[in-house]
């Protein structure tokens, strides 16, 4: 069979093309290396409990259009992400508010708190942040960085705060009204009953094959048509693919020709605790200190409060995950892109390469090399699509 396209990897980017490109009347066929769909939104359900295998996700957009787009596929609870962040045996609401602000010095109005912020501020003395230390003494003090910002984003990315850029910690909000919600976009929820079943309804009907590996199972072959073109057409098991969508890694498509991309990785280690029914009381703890060797503690039952999605019962014991920042090394899950200026460098050579390959079209976190969240991927998708 002679195919319009191969979507390798069946993650958020790759199947919302294949359902795209489908309903446009294109034939697709999906792959992915991993022996499930989904990508790294992949759920699965273990002793009523709805298990985020690779790290939580919760939904957020204020994009309408994508916001209605996802609803098509799962009913989205009420959950608003109200992470508690815990610094020894303190503990502090994020994002950084006024209930954080109280906690850490007493204070009571929002007057109260910038006073001790903007006298921090002028201690550190810094006009022009050169780095992320440097970013975050200016926005927020010695305080909130020594113990809120600076462990965390150590161990997360793995070198010091100094080394890194501003811009990463311009993801989290600051404000001064008692307000816990992490995001601060009009949508936000997390489908009842997981994120499978949203990447199971994308691909209805699509040809899926899991535990393919593009770079083993597929063969570049020379177009005969367009003798001139690289990466003509692509053939696995007799079938013939005339377009590539790849949301791999962009750097290992091209065998690393230029050096590696570095990616931060994480390890997850995952206790099931039929014994106890409520561990920490928040889905999401983080742990600040630098000493803890992990970066936060997931509690799956509270994304969806604690009951069973399908009975509504409440669910006996829980399930908790550590979660360890790695480097990442070959053979190891790539998760967040290391976006500094040497990366960004080394991907415009890759992106170069890749417009020379007029049939592959490279998409998602890993083949763009972008820390997207999963709204953007959906609208990178959508926009992608739209314009083939
Ligand atoms: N961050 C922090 N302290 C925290 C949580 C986050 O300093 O308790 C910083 C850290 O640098 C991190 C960034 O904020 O890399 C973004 O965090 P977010 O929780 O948005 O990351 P994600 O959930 O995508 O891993």
């Amino acid at each position: 069979m002679t195919y319009d396209y191969l979507i390798v990897g069946a993650g958020l980017f790759g199947s919302v093309c294949a359902h795209e490109l489908t309903k446009k009347g294109a034939s697709c066929k999906v792959i992915d290396r991993r022996s499930h769909i989904a990508g790294n939104i992949y759920t699965e359900k273990v002793n009523g409990i709805q298990v985020h295998r690779y790290g939580a996700h919760i939904f957020h957009t204020s994009d309408k259009e994508v916001w209605e787009y996802v609803n098509q596929f799962a009913e989205f609870n009420n959950y608003i992400n109200s992470p508690v962040a815990r610094y020894g045996d303190e503990l502090y609401n994020l994002p950084f508010n006024m209930n954080t602000f109280s906690r850490m010095w007493g204070v009571a109005t929002p007057e109260e708190a910038r006073a001790v912020i903007d006298r921090q501020v002028a201690e550190a003395g810094i006009t022009e942040p050169k780095n992320l230390e440097e970013q975050a003494l200016s926005l927020a003090g010695r305080d909130i960085y020594e113990k809120l910002i600076k462990g965390y984003t150590e161990k997360q990315w793995g070198r010091d705060c100094k080394d890194l850029p501003a811009f990463i910690i311009r993801r989290l909000p600051f404000r001064f009204i008692y307000d816990n919600n992490y995001f601060n976009d009009r949508y936000q929820g997390i489908p009842i009953g997981g994120y499978t079943q949203i990447v199971e309804k994308l691909l209805e009907g699509i040809d899926v094959e899991t535990g393919r590996d593009f770079g083993k199972d597929v063969m570049r072959l020379p177009d005969l048509d367009h003798p001139d073109l690289e990466d003509g057409l692509f053939e696995m098991d007799g079938d013939i693919f005339r377009r590539v969508i790849y949301t791999g890694m962009i750097d290992e498509y091209f065998d690393y020709c230029y050096g590696p991309l570095e990616y931060r990785s994480l390890r997850f280690e995952t206790q099931e605790l039929p014994d106890v029914d409520n561990y920490q009381g928040n889905a999401v703890v983080n742990y600040t200190k630098r000493e803890i060797p992990y970066t936060r503690i997931i509690e799956h039952k509270h994304f969806e409060f604690g009951k069973d999605s399908e009975t509504g019962e409440p669910i006996p014991g829980t399930i908790i995950t550590r979660e360890y920042p790695a480097a990442w090394e070959n053979g190891m899950e790539p998760y967040y892109p290391v976006n500094n200026e040497k990366n960004a460098q080394l991907y415009e050579k890759y992106l170069m390469l890749a417009s020379s390959r007029q049939n592959v079209i490279f998409g998602g976190r890993l083949g763009m090399y972008r820390y997207f969240d999963m709204d953007k991927v959906i609208r990178a998708a959508l926009d992608m699509c739209a314009s083939l």
